[in-house]
C-alpha cells in the first residue's frame, strides 16, 4: 500500500514537472518568434535568442534529472515488491501446508488412529452418491462397546482410553484396504463397506465381534474383558443417509436388548 502511494504521487508529480517543461518551452519559443519579429539588430536578437534557449535547456536537464531520480526510486519499489511477492508466496506455502496437515489429522481421530467423524461424514456422501448414481450397493455397521462405561468406573478412565484403543486396533486389523472404519462418537464405531452385500458383510463383522469379545487386555497388571455389540444393514432404495443410520442403530439396540456381545442383521 505505501508503494501505491509513493507511486500515485510520483507520477502526480511527473504530470506537473512535464507541464512546468511545457510551459518553459511554450514561453520561450512565443519569446523567440516575437524577437525575430521586433527585434531589428542582429547583435541583440541574437542574445535574447541564446537567453531564452539556456532558459529551455535548463528546464529540459533539470526535467531529466528528476525523471530519472524518479526511475531510480521506481526500480527499487519494483525490486522491493518483488521481494515481498517471494516472502508472500514462501508464506503462503506454508500455510498451505500447514492447511493439508491439519486437514489431515482432522480426518483421523487423535486418540485411536481410525478415521474421524469429519471423515465419515465426507465419505458417506461421497458413498450414497455413488449408490444414487449407480447403484452400488454399500453394507453399513454400527458397533458400540458394551458397558463401557462400567470400564470406566471399575478400571478408571484410563483403562478406558486403552481400550478404546485395543478394540479400534483388533478391528483395523480385519478390515480390508477398501473398508472404512470410524469412531462417530465415545465408544461408538462404524464400518463402511463399499461394494459389499449385506450377506457377504455379516461374517466380516461377526468375525470383527467375536474377535474383540473372545479377546482380554490387561491394565495395571488387571484383566479387562471387552465385547461389542454390532448393528449390521445394508442400503436399499428409498435410503437416505439418516434411515440408513437409524437401520442400524435399531439392529444395534436389538443386540443390546438380546444379552449383547452379538450381532444384529436387519433390512
Ligand atoms: P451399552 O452396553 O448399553 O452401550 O452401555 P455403555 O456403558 O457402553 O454405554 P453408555 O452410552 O451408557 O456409556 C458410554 C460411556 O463411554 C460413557 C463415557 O464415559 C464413555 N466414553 C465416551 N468416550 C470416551 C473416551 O474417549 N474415553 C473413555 N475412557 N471413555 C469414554
Ligand atoms: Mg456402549
Ligand atoms: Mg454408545
Amino acid at each position: 500500500s505505501d508503494v501505491l502511494t509513493d507511486e500515485h504521487s510520483d507520477t502526480l508529480q511527473g504530470r506537473k514537472d512535464t507541464q512546468h517543461l511545457q510551459q518553459i518551452m511554450t514561453q520561450s519559443v512565443e519569446s523567440i518568434q516575437s524577437q525575430v519579429d521586433q527585434e531589428t539588430d542582429i547583435g541583440r536578437l541574437k542574445s535574447a535568442i541564446n537567453s531564452n534557449l539556456v532558459s529551455i535547456k535548463s528546464g529540459v536537464e533539470t526535467f531529466i534529472t528528476k525523471d530519472n531520480e524518479r526511475y531510480v526510486k521506481a526500480e527499487q519499489r519494483n525490486q522491493s515488491l518483488k521481494q515481498q511477492l517471494k516472502l508472500m508466496e514462501q508464506e503462503s506455502d506454508q500455510l498451505q501446508k500447514k492447511l493439508s496437515e491439519n486437514r489431515k489429522k482432522l480426518m483421523f481421530d487423535a486418540l485411536t488412529g481410525v478415521r474421524s467423524r469429519l471423515s465419515y461424514d465426507e465419505l458417506m456422501e461421497q458413498e450414497f452418491s455413488r449408490w444414487s448414481r449407480y447403484q452400488e450397493v454399500f453394507s453399513y455397521a454400527l458397533l458400540d462397546i458394551d458397558h463401557f462405561k462400567l470400564v470406566n468406573d471399575q478400571f478408571g478412565h484410563n483403562a478406558g482410553d486403552k481400550a478404546l484403543q485395543v478394540v479400534a486396533k483388533m478391528m483395523s486389523r480385519h478390515i480390508r484396504k477398501t473398508d472404512f472404519l470410524f469412531r462417530i462418537g465415545g465408544e461408538e464405531f462404524v464400518l463402511l463397506l463399499p461394494k459389499t452385500s449385506r450377506e457377504s458383510a455379516a461374517p466380516l463383522v461377526e468375525k470383527i465381534r467375536s474377535s474383540v469379545g473372545g479377546a482380554s487386555f490387561h491394565f495395571k497388571q488387571q484383566k479387562v474383558d471387552i465385547t461389542l455389540s454390532a448393528g449390521l444393514t445394508a442400503i436399499e432404495p428409498g435410503d437416505t443417509i439418516e434411515s440408513l443410520y437409524e437401520r442400524a442403530d435399531a439392529a444395534l439396540y436389538d443386540a443390546k436388548h438380546a444379552g449383547r456381545n452379538q450381532m444384529v442383521v436387519k433390512s
